[in-house]
């Protein structure tokens, strides 16, 4: 009864932005289409993928100023997707922030806003039309619907909380966070001494899902299974991870312990809601949100096929990720994101100049647990400043402190024989000023 109020109430909130014309068309209307597109041909969707391109583009050469001015001759030359992708101009991040008044399109009114965390130093803010919202909404409806849940379910977001809305009230008085039926909790104050008070809090609560960074989960995780508690509810269906590479172990790790299934969104708040897992394991391409191509070293392009309101076209979004043509076994027939190998900020420089993911240092660590140390390890953060290797460590019930030379051989051997490594054994390793947690950083 309490759960249909609530989808009644989270209906009208969003036909109130409907009538307010922020939302063109309803996400529910998009949701219905999106549950059927999943299972197109795939000739059929680069068709449909290939029409919104061409709209797109026509729309932002005759309204965006950044475009009318340098790019203007390509639609007409485009022949399909793959000649998108091959010839047509790339945009850059550090384009989008030099160019962002002329990458706007006036003639679209009631834009959101979305801000990036500038996790990677620097911060972005795009404006995006009504209707890619809409679609980027719907497309989250659908990733929730394919694990049981419906969005406007009750759920709790583990994340960096604001103190106060933007209209300078308190964030706990919001009236959109009380209409979303959500618990918020700050994931900078889950530490030893309110672990408890986070289960008890989600206990009461009852989610059916809970969503946060990849680490927000880990580390709820890891401090429950440290005090030895448990949830006692079985309501949650759902983990689902956002925004941060998620390797077996830790969603093995979580898994276990929050006693839930995990999954996988991937995205960017100024490229849109890309993918999300389903639960047969394979990572689906929104393509009807989303046009996504790779080069050969697999940087990945992004085009936001709805976003009229500051089209970003062929966007770089500095991510490595790896496509597959391979079809899921769940029947949906989207393209696959096989492996989010992180960003390029994220990977190592070896010594010989060459860059490595740093997905190879997961591996060590795991290989190095999985040879007679198992256990010794809970956490880790490597810092590379040039040749230097600062690992930090977290350490388990069985830590021992022999796999430490372990870990340092197998990182010589695979960045450079002369690099040097220094260890740190410490009880927390420190969350970003935006609430993420990488575990590794490049600095120079
Ligand atoms: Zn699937």
């Amino acid at each position: 009864m309490v759960e249909a109020i609530y989808k009644y109430i989270f209906k009208k909130y969003l036909a109130l932005k409907f009538v307010k014309l922020k939302f063109p068309v309803s996400p529910y209307k998009i949701l219905a289409e999106l549950h059927q597109s999943q299972y197109w041909s795939r000739e059929k969707m680069k068709s449909y993928q290939f029409d919104k391109l061409r709209s797109l583009i026509n729309s932002a050469n005759k309204d965006v100023n950044y475009y009318r001015d340098r790019v203007k001759d390509y639609d007409l030359k485009l022949l399909d997707l793959d000649d998108f992708s091959k010839s047509y101009p790339i945009l850059s991040k550090r384009d989008v922030l030099d160019n962002s008044y002329l990458l706007r399109n006036n003639h679209v009114i009631n834009k959101f806003r979305h801000s990036t965390s500038g996790s990677t130093g620097q911060p972005l803010t795009v404006e995006i039309s009504g209707l890619a919202e809409a679609y980027r909404l719907a497309g989250k409806m659908r990733f929730y619907n394919w694990w049981g849940v419906d969005f406007h379910d009750k759920s709790v977001l583990i994340w960096k909380l604001k103190q106060v809305d933007n209209k300078g009230l308190p964030y706990t008085k919001n009236i959109k966070r009380v209409l979303k039926n959500r618990l918020d909790l700050d994931i900078f104050n889950l530490n030893d001494e309110t672990v408890s008070d986070f289960v008890t809090k989600i206990d009461d609560f009852g989610p059916k899902y809970i969503r946060s960074y990849k680490s927000g989960l880990f580390e709820l995780a890891r401090l429950m299974d440290k005090h030895n508690l448990r949830f006692k509810i079985s309501s949650i269906k759902v983990a689902v991870v956002t925004s941060e590479v998620l390797i077996q172990e830790e969603r093995d790790y979580i898994k276990n312990i929050l006693g839930c299934k995990v999954a996988n969104e991937y995205g960017s708040a100024e490229g849109g809601f890309y993918a999300g897992e389903c639960q047969h394991g394979s990572m689906h391409i929104n393509e009807e949100l989303s046009f996504l191509s790779t080069d050969q070293e697999n940087n990945t392009c992004v085009t936001e096929l709805n976003n009229l309101g500051t089209p970003l076209i062929n966007y770089f979004n500095g991510d490595k990720i790896v496509i597959s043509e391979e079809f899921c076994s769940c029947g949906k027939t989207s393209r696959i994101i096989k492996e989010v190998e992180g960003r390029i900020s994220d990977f190592i420089l070896c010594q010989d100049g060459s860059r490595k993911s740093s997905l190879i240092l997961s591996y060590i660590i795991r290989e190095s647990m999985n040879s007679k140390y198992h256990g010794s390890i809970k956490q880790f953060r490597v810092v590379q400043n040039k040749n230097h290797f600062l690992l930090e460590m977290v350490p388990g019930l069985a830590y021992n402190e022999k796999i430490e030379e372990v870990i340092k051989n197998e990182m010589r051997s695979e960045i450079g024989k002369d690099i040097e490594i220094d260890v740190h054994v410490t009880e927390a390793i420190s969350r970003e000023a935006s609430g993420k947690l990488r575990y590794f950083i490049r600095k120079s």
